[in-house]
């Protein structure tokens, strides 16, 4: 045997010796949880005591044991008296060394608000595919599980959460404090994107006396954004992926969707902001299997886009307007909430007035582009008027009456 096959070996040796040592911990683990929740069953809860599933008492004796403090010892007998019960076929899997304790508590935080039933189905589709790569893509599959097998529950659930949004300030030590705000998950990765996106920009064009790091550029970009103390480029860039299965979208099916950075999502949310017309998401549809079928167009239009179309028609499209197309807004010629793409094709320069004239409800005035930069607008008489890109031969706009 050479020198490198030695090495090898002993290398072989040491990577078995840590795995047997690891399955080793997890057998003990899950011998320490029937330990203590047979304990607990012995110690039914007395009259005198308050609802429970054992006595008041029975955690001081674990805890002189353990040498631990009652409270400590109390949630561990918690933990194992639930496990053992809900969870049977986990702690087999522990006691197998195939999960660790991490994992099972992943799976035991995820099923918490469930019945016994479903908790028992989120455990069996959990453990029938396996204890995943880390412990992050276990509790990512537990929670798709449970949003999966109790849709109901779980939009619920989301619901209550949100509704439960709210800001608020803890004071730290040394002259810090943490102000922490709690959103919905879209909104709160919409946020840090603009934070971090504008740190970046800071980041590239700063001068070399600037040593912040990323963490402090970014602390001082929210402060920034918040008091209005420094101005900072409009939000342009910002994106999150919403990720939503076509049978989900189309209501046949409550398959989770996913908010990328984040994980899954109850399907009536992910759903709800697929259908919400914003400017911060961009929507990924599947099939049911999770392949990717289509990437939505972004709502709003790329800077080279609108640079594309203000150039185009250099003024408001519509046909009595004189206004500069660059103090105009970006129109969808077929709105996106109906499904109009943000393309160029669909897209022309129109003032505040116009823009808000022709999405009126009831919409009297209808306009089209059957080709790129032409626009013909029909009023609520019926008359159409067309307006034409900007000619760059002649430097005139066409505008021409039919009907
Ligand atoms: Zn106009």
């Amino acid at each position: 045997m050479d020198v490198a096959e030695e090495f090898e070996r002993r290398l072989q040796t040491r990577l078995g010796g840590i795995g047997a040592a690891a399955r080793l911990v997890a057998a003990g683990q899950a011998q320490m949880l029937r330990g203590l929740a047979g304990f607990a069953a012995l110690q039914a809860p007395r009259e005198v005591d308050p609802p429970g599933v054992f006595s008041h008492y029975a955690p001081e004796e674990v805890a002189a044991t353990l040498r631990v403090s009652g409270a400590s010892a109390r949630n561990q007998l918690y933990f194992a008296e639930t496990v053992v019960r809900r969870l049977p076929r986990a702690v087999d899997a522990l006691a197998a060394g195939i999960i660790d304790l991490p994992r099972l508590r992943s799976l035991e935080h995820a099923t918490s608000p469930l019945d016994d039933d479903v908790a028992a189905q989120v455990e069996a589709w959990i453990l029938d595919r396996g204890p995943r790569k880390h412990r992050a893509a276990f509790s990512a599959a537990c929670r798709r599980a449970v949003i999966r097998l109790d849709p109901d529950g779980a939009k619920d659930r989301a619901d209550e959460q949100r509704r439960d949004r709210s800001v608020r300030i803890e004071a730290d030590e040394d002259a810090t404090s943490t102000l922490i705000a709690v959103l919905p998950a879209e909104d709160a990765a919409a946020c840090y994107q603009r934070i971090d996106h504008l740190a970046d920009i800071i980041a590239r064009n700063r001068d070399d006396d600037d040593e912040r790091t990323r963490d402090q550029i970014r602390a001082d970009v929210l402060v920034d954004l918040l008091t209005g103390r420094a101005e900072h480029a409009a939000p342009i860039g910002c994106e999150i992926q919403v990720v939503v299965p076509i049978t989900t979208l189309l209501g046949l099916g409550h398959e989770p969707g996913e908010l990328a950075g984040y994980g899954p999502l109850p399907a009536a949310i992910a759903k709800e902001i697929a259908m919400r017309p914003g400017s911060t998401w961009r929507r990924l549809l599947t099939d049911p299997q999770g392949t990717l079928i289509e990437v939505a167009e972004r709502r709003l239009p790329s800077p080279a886009q609108v640079r594309h179309i203000r150039a185009r028609n250099r003024q408001c499209t519509h046909p009595t307007c004189t206004r500069k197309a660059t103090r105009t807004d970006t129109d969808h010629t077929v709105p996106y909430a109906a499904g109009g793409p943000t393309h160029t094709t669909n897209l022309g320069p129109c003032c505040r007035r116009h823009h808000r004239m022709r999405h009126q409800p009831g919409r009297l005035w209808k306009v089209r582009q059957p080709r790129p930069g032409t626009f013909e607008w029909t009023g609520p008489a019926g008359t159409t008027t067309t307006t034409y890109p900007h000619n760059y031969l002649t430097g005139e706009e066409h505008l021409s009456a039919c009907d």
